[in-house]
């Protein structure tokens, strides 16, 4: 079943088990999968993202996590409305693409890709142009692994009065954060990350009465995230337009899983050790991290090369031949490679990879 182990971020390792729940076929119009499946997903969607469930509402999206961004910001964000995008990554930088494909009002406020996003400059930005209505940001920049303080970013932006999107793709469901706690109003995540489900849908989690008011805003059809939550609602977990059956029932399952081991906290704490296990063996191997420990998010690790005449796809292929699948770097101003720590993988299998990263040695 395990050709190897993936330490990318999405796809990622599943379960057995999350793979085997796809060995059915549902109907997409019958209650078995509409209020058996779907509402028992939405349901427990917000109630892990907030404290205050009822303030909120999920929407659950058909493709990649790509597609709820572009989904949210175009259905929530008017033309006469003004967007700060801020970024710190390719993740923050593609909303101001998504941006600039719907010719919406907005500014990128660009960050180094190695420096978390400063809420300082947030906050003077706001302070200069009070037109600003609504701010996205990306929680965990998986371009890199940095963790953006995203409790200080929300509590400038929610000082300043402005809506708050945040794509927390790669930390919903491994780090704990409360949605009403911290004042986010749109939150995006997807199926194939920290739930640790496979890939074919994502989820928005909204604040209800901001939601209620996105009729008729959308420029995409298939991307109206009014819509589509508005069948929803009426339907009781129906979708519009075919649903990934599969998929769905595999997230159903990844939920259990995640409420087995014992919530968020159990999981953040999984991935915190996978974390340090992965990082002692690496300085112990000789190599570096990108980033500052306090920078770094349990999530995805950045390593430079350890040498100039390192071969990233020489030592990719012998890695995988000890079956483990890693990721090469994503940013410009330095040599790396990236190790993720998410999924169905367990300190166990970092002392595994280290051992197998020593052996191949540092060529
Ligand atoms: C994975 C990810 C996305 C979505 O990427 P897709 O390739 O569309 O699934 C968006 N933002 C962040 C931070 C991510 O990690």
């Amino acid at each position: 079943m395990k050709p190897y182990l993936l330490l990318t971020p999405g796809p990622l390792t599943t379960s057995d088990t999350v793979k085997q729940a796809m060995m059915g076929d549902w109907c997409t119009w019958d209650k078995d999968y509409n209020v058996g499946i779907v509402e028992v997903i939405r349901e427990e969607l917000v109630t892990l993202a907030s404290t205050r469930p009822e303030e909120y509402t999920a929407v659950l999206m058909q493709g990649s996590g790509t597609f709820c961004v572009e989904a949210t910001l175009g259905t929530v964000i008017r033309p006469t409305d003004s967007l700060l995008v801020v970024a710190n990554g390719a993740y923050g930088k593609r909303m101001g693409v998504i941006a600039d494909y719907y010719h919406l009002n907005y500014f990128l406020m660009e960050f180094e890709e190695t420096q978390m996003v400063d809420p300082d400059k947030i906050d003077r930005y706001l302070s200069e142009h009070p037109n600003v209505s609504h701010v996205s940001v990306v929680h965990c920049e998986t371009t890199t692994g940095v963790l953006n303080p995203l409790k200080e970013i929300a509590s400038v932006v929610k000082k300043h009065h402005k809506i708050l999107i945040v794509d927390a793709m790669s930390s919903f469901g491994g780090i704990p954060i409360d949605l009403f706690d911290l004042g986010i109003d749109f939150m995006i995540s997807s199926a194939n990350k920290c739930i640790q489900g496979v890939p074919g849908f994502g989820f928005i989690i909204a604040r209800r009465s901001l939601l209620e008011k996105c009729k008729g805003i959308a420029r995409s059809l298939s991307l109206d995230l009014y819509d589509q939550w508005a069948t929803m609602e009426s339907g009781h977990g129906k979708w519009r337009f075919t649903s990934p059956t599969h998929v769905v029932r595999a997230f159903m399952q990844a939920l259990e899983e995640l409420k087995a081991e014992g919530g968020i906290s159990a999981r953040y704490k999984r991935y915190c050790e996978n974390h340090r296990v992965l990082v002692d063996g690496m300085r112990a191997l000789g190599f570096r991290t990108l980033l500052p420990d306090n920078e770094q998010s349990p999530i995805i690790t950045s390593f430079y090369y350890p040498s100039e005449s390192f071969d990233f796809n020489d030592f990719y292929q012998r890695l995988k031949a000890e079956e483990f699948v890693i990721y090469p770097g994503k940013i410009s101003q330095a040599d790396t490679f990236r190790i993720g720590n998410i999924g169905d993988v367990f300190p166990d299998d970092f002392h595994r990879l280290v051992n197998a990263i020593g052996k191949i040695g540092l060529k």
